[in-house]
């Protein structure tokens, strides 16, 4: 084989190939679970999702350790992290904990611009029109979100934290939680819903009423959205239907690729210069 052919294999067909089972068994293991109590039923877009990851997994491939790697050696030019984080013995796990905390801090500003920037909302209300919110709605982002994370919110933690192996794989490990927040299953925190990220909270976020949008931006820890006043505690039993609404039609794959082309908008508080605040007092 000629040393192209075995660097291609290696290089990208292989863990692309892995990326896609690795994928498809956390979906398959979410609807397991989901089958416990749904809140909706039927397979939703599933296989739309898992066709979707699969198309663009060359492109998303490793996305955020391979994203949190670049923005890494980027900062390198500029001081490559203020903080170095200790590492020895049980310091590791607060290190880990800390650097989770900074990343989701990032995500969660990041998130709060895809609902007000139209171009940032385009690309990310392929994830929102999913009107079955399951475990494979996980995977249902567009394809160039990771790579615009890498040059502001990575690049940003980066600067002001040294990324070290360890710390890059906590992050990518704490990832996987975001398949818990999504899955289509009757499970939520109560009055402790402030703690961590779960599916009744993540499902107000992607809640297709107008009484819910933008709330709710956190990926792991709702902390951040009680302290910059976006928090929307579930009711009891709330569970609303999720989705763009029902004027929009479902995404084609060829749509989903190319979102910039023409994606619907929906209706936005932040978009029309809004604040939830301003909201609840109008
Ligand atoms: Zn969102
Ligand atoms: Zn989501």
């Amino acid at each position: 084989m000629a040393a192209e052919t075995t660097q291609f294999v290696h290089v990208w067909l292989l863990p692309t190939l892995e990326a896609i089972a690795f994928t498809v068994a956390c979906v398959a293991a979410a609807a397991l679970i989901e089958r416990l109590r749904p809140v909706q039923s039927g397979a939703g877009a599933r296989l739309f999702n898992l066709a979707y990851a699969a198309v663009t997994a060359p492109l998303q491939l490793g996305a955020r350790i391979a994203g949190v790697g670049a923005a890494s050696i980027a900062a390198r030019p500029m001081g490559g992290g203020l903080l170095h984080l200790p590492e020895h013995g049980a310091w590791v796990a607060v290190s880990a904990l800390a650097y989770v905390a900074a990343m989701d801090f990032g995500e969660y500003l990041f998130h709060r611009a895809q609902h007000r920037s139209p171009m940032l909302w385009r690309m990310h209300s392929l994830h929102h029109s999913d009107d079955a919110l399951n475990g494979s709605t996980t995977v249902r982002h567009f394809w160039l979100e990771p790579l615009l994370k890498s040059c502001t919110i990575y690049l940003a933690v980066a600067l002001v934290i040294h990324v070290t192996p360890t710390l890059a794989a906590a992050f990518a490990l704490a990832g996987l939680y975001n398949f818990v927040p999504h899955l289509n299953l009757r499970l939520g925190l109560g009055r402790w819903s402030w703690i961590v990220n779960s599916p009744q909270y993540h499902r107000l976020h992607h809640s297709a009423l107008r009484e819910h949008y933008d709330r709710n931006f956190a990926s792991l820890l709702p902390i951040f959205d009680l302290l910059l006043g976006t928090y929307r505690a579930p009711g009891q039993g709330e569970y609303p239907p999720t989705g763009l609404g029902p004027d929009v039609a479902a995404p084609t794959l060829a749509w989903a690729l190319l979102p910039l082309a023409g994606l619907p908008v929906r209706r936005s508080a932040w978009a029309s210069g809004m604040t939830p605040a301003a909201e609840a007092t109008a």
